[in-house]
């Protein structure tokens, strides 16, 4: 077969390939697989993580959206038996057709993290557990507590799903081409169960997305804009002893759950 040459990066799809043997060993070992998983791998790249993934777990889907790098890792399919190498928008892929209990193992496109995260907490109830790199920033943003900056609809939303821990920082150095920001890995352990129906939690999410929309403002006038009747918010906030002056960010999770149950 005609080997393809190694694709040039393209910036656009946030490929900053690792080179770092030791990150790669870090990330798997925090995934703490065994020959019996079923892997979920976004974004293989150049293969580095999928090599390692291949060796530990038992079966790894990767899907890569890129056709040059798609075409390149098909070259090296003799030695990942047992990868199936999928040429796909991970954003587009029907996550719900892969096994429940797979765990995902991933080096994520910095630049659709966010949306990824959203897309992979949807399907929580499949996905026990995650590994993911991604960027500092948006790891300080799913562990951050209430009150400061940080704290956001995917603090909320991610720590409601799982406990999350912030594992180790990646320095620029580790990658080739070097990533302008920071990296981080974080792990995702989904909670058994969470305190919400299907239903609820549309609701939950509409409150939670609501009353961040104005952040300067406090919760209730920030409800009160994007629809939410006041007077039902202004007495619900006062049933749950929650100061009418409060702004979204100061609110805990189990506060954001208390007034999305009882404003339902
Ligand atoms: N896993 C490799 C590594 O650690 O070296 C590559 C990681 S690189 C940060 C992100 C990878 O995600 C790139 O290979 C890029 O082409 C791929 N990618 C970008 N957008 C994607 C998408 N929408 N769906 C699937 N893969 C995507």
């Amino acid at each position: 077969m005609l080997i393809p040459d190694l694709p040039t990066p393209n910036k656009r799809l946030g490929q900053n390939f690792l080179i770092d043997p030791n990150i790669v060993r870090k990330i798997v070992a925090l995934a703490e697989l065994s020959p019996n998983d079923q892997v979920l791998e976004i974004g293989p790249g150049r293969g580095i993580l999928t090599e390692a993934l291949s060796r530990t777990a038992g079966q790894v889907t990767a899907i890569e959206v890129d056709s040059r790098l798609h075409a390149y890792l098909e070259t090296k399919q003799a030695e990942l038996p047992n990868v199936e190498l999928v040429c796909d928008d991970a954003l587009a892929y029907p996550v719900e057709s892969l096994p429940m209990g797979t765990v995902v193992v991933a080096n994520l496109p910095y630049y659709i993290s966010t949306p990824l995260l959203f897309r992979l907490l949807d399907q929580r109830g499949r996905f026990p557990r995650m590994v993911l790199m991604l960027q500092d920033e948006v790891a300080d943003r799913l562990v951050a507590q209430p009150g400061g900056s940080d704290y956001g609809v995917l603090s909320v939303m991610a720590q409601y799903a799982a406990d999350i821990t912030k594992a180790f920082r990646v320095s620029a150095q580790c990658f080739r081409p070097r990533p302008d920001v920071a990296s981080a890995v974080v792990r995702l352990r989904m909670k058994d169960r969470t305190r919400l129906s299907r239903q609820e939690e549309v609701a939950f999410r509409a409150l939670v997305k609501a009353a961040f929309a104005h952040r300067r403002k406090t919760l209730v006038n920030s409800l009160r804009d994007e629809g939410y009747a006041l007077h039902s918010v202004t007495e619900t906030v006062q049933r749950l002893d929650i100061a009418s002056t409060r702004r979204a960010e100061t609110l805990s999770v189990e506060e954001f759950l208390q007034l999305a149950l009882a404003l339902d």
